[in-house]
């Protein structure tokens, strides 16, 4: 039983999950195919083969609830798992409300964020299938730091292609992923021809996170099968990994004596909302428990809340695959805000079924009053979050202000996904109040409807 005043809920080595949970098997209604962007009918793992390994596409697709962590994965999650539950007595105080605010923390890790708990096994799982090496892509850097951190035990070497204003506007991630010994291009290259292509019709294009993927597909398809690529989000296997979240946070909740009613995350692709609130999910769907789960988006970037339910492609180049999910058009190029981490056009596959069927909440919020919650987190709890997860800080403090207006005792967790240490140049033009607020039109959400791809599937 925890004490009345314990702050931070600790789990030992040996709490560390021995499975991943895998929220397919739980899903009320079978998940969409995935298909061939060349022919609109259900990719074959052949197809799949050439950009990932066998164990991952085997992932991809399983129905399994439980899938069990490798053991030589679960040593590297020693370095900087299980990570701190940490109830956030000094926001409450300062914003005089009764609900209990916990967070995860999932910057404590190396790279600054959860992104190394999916990027270990797939940089494993890729070394025992033979790969030589890994492309990527990467917009703020997060993701490309991860990977470039896991893949270095291994000893595969990565090539990032990483969003041109990125590049230009956060040259420390690049250093950091050049410290762990990774290659990174500013994207659009012209070594892929899809770059080369974007180059000559504007050398001044900024780049996006959709032709970064596109570029590090192409450079794996290309590669006669020796480079495969790597995926920082959205698919089902990297959702799957990120549940080691979601699982230490129910036993961190247990050890402090509570339950949330609302279990909160920031999406870009919704990696690490599905860590932490897919456990709890299973919770309420098989053991009736009945915790409300929110996810966090950009009012820049809103793909759940504004976007279209439809089959799109993952990337803009049309080469990976195509999914159903919440789309703002594969076309798009996000206006520059600062949460790069949360700029990508679609969303994960199971949170957007999830949310159809109602099962899951989403909210976007924009980005002044998102700053605005970072620091206020900052100045109570000590912690410059990342702007991304600053998303979820704004929308958990809302929550514990609604429940101070009508004087409840609301139990709220929400993930902090990552620090804010290399972001200093966005607190920077928010201090100096040069951020704006930025919301999506309405006319770019029609204008992405007619260019969804024709797809050959019944339902
Ligand atoms: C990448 C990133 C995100 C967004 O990606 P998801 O897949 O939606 O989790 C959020 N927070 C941080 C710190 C990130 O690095």
């Amino acid at each position: 039983m925890a004490s009345q005043d314990q702050t931070r809920f600790l789990l030992s080595e040996n709490d560390l999950p021995k499975f991943w949970y895998n929220v397919l098997a739980d899903m009320p209604t079978p998940p969409a195919p995935v298909l061939n962007p060349q022919t609109g009918a259900p990719v074959t793992p052949d197809f799949l083969s050439v950009l990932f390994p066998m164990p991952l596409i085997q992932q991809e697709v399983s129905t399994e609830r439980y899938i069990e962590i490798p053991e030589e994965v679960r040593e590297i999650y020693k370095l900087y798992r299980p990570t701190p539950l940490i109830r956030a007595r000094r926001l409450e105080k300062a914003l005089a409300t009764p609900a209990h605010i916990y967070f995860k923390y999932e910057g404590v890790s190396p790279s600054g964020s959860h992104k190394p708990n999916t990027a270990i096994p797939q940089a494993f799982y890729n070394k025992i299938s033979g790969t030589q090496a890994l492309t990527t892509e990467t917009g703020a850097g997060q993701w490309g730091s991860a990977l470039a951190f896991a893949a270095n035990f291994f000893d595969l070497p990565v090539e990032v292609y990483m969003v041109k204003v990125s590049y230009q506007q956060k040259p420390y991630r690049r250093v950091l992923m050049e410290s762990y010994g990774a290659q990174v291009y500013a994207s659009p290259t012209n070594r892929t021809q899809f770059g080369r292509q974007l180059l000559a019709q504007d050398p001044d294009n900024p780049g996006s996170l959709g032709i970064a993927i596109s570029e590090a597909v192409e450079a794996a398809a290309t590669s006669g099968g020796k480079k495969k690529y790597a995926l920082g989000s959205v698919l089902n296997h990297v959702l799957t990994h990120q549940s080691v979240i979601g699982e230490e946070a129910l036993k961190q909740m247990d050890l402090a004596g509570e339950y949330p009613d609302v279990v909160i995350g920031c999406v870009g692709g919704g990696s690490n909302f599905g860590g932490i609130a897919y456990p709890f999910l299973r919770e309420n769907l098989r053991n009736g428990r009945n915790t409300r789960l929110l996810a966090v988006e950009p009012a820049a970037t809103p793909s759940l809340t504004r976007g279209i339910y439809a089959f799109d492609y993952g990337d803009t180049a049309r080469m990976a695959p195509i999914v159903k999910m919440h789309t703002l058009g594969h076309r798009f190029i996000p206006p520059k805000i600062h949460a790069g981490g949360l700029r990508y056009h679609g969303m994960a596959p199971s949170v957007s079924a999830l949310y159809e069927a109602g099962l899951i909440e989403a909210v976007a919020v924009k980005q002044l009053a998102t700053f605005e919650a970072a620091l206020t987190f900052a100045r109570t709890e000590g912690i410059v979050p990342a702007p991304e997860s600053a998303h979820a800080i704004r929308a958990a403090i809302d929550e514990a202000l609604q429940a101070k207006e009508s004087g409840e005792k609301r139990v709220i967790l929400f993930n902090l996904s990552g620090h804010g240490n290399f972001d200093l140049a966005a607190y920077e033009a928010y201090l100096n109040g040069q951020l704006e607020d930025y919301e999506y039109p309405a006319e770019a959400v029609q204008a992405a409807l007619n260019e969804l791809p024709a797809v050959h599937v019944s339902g």
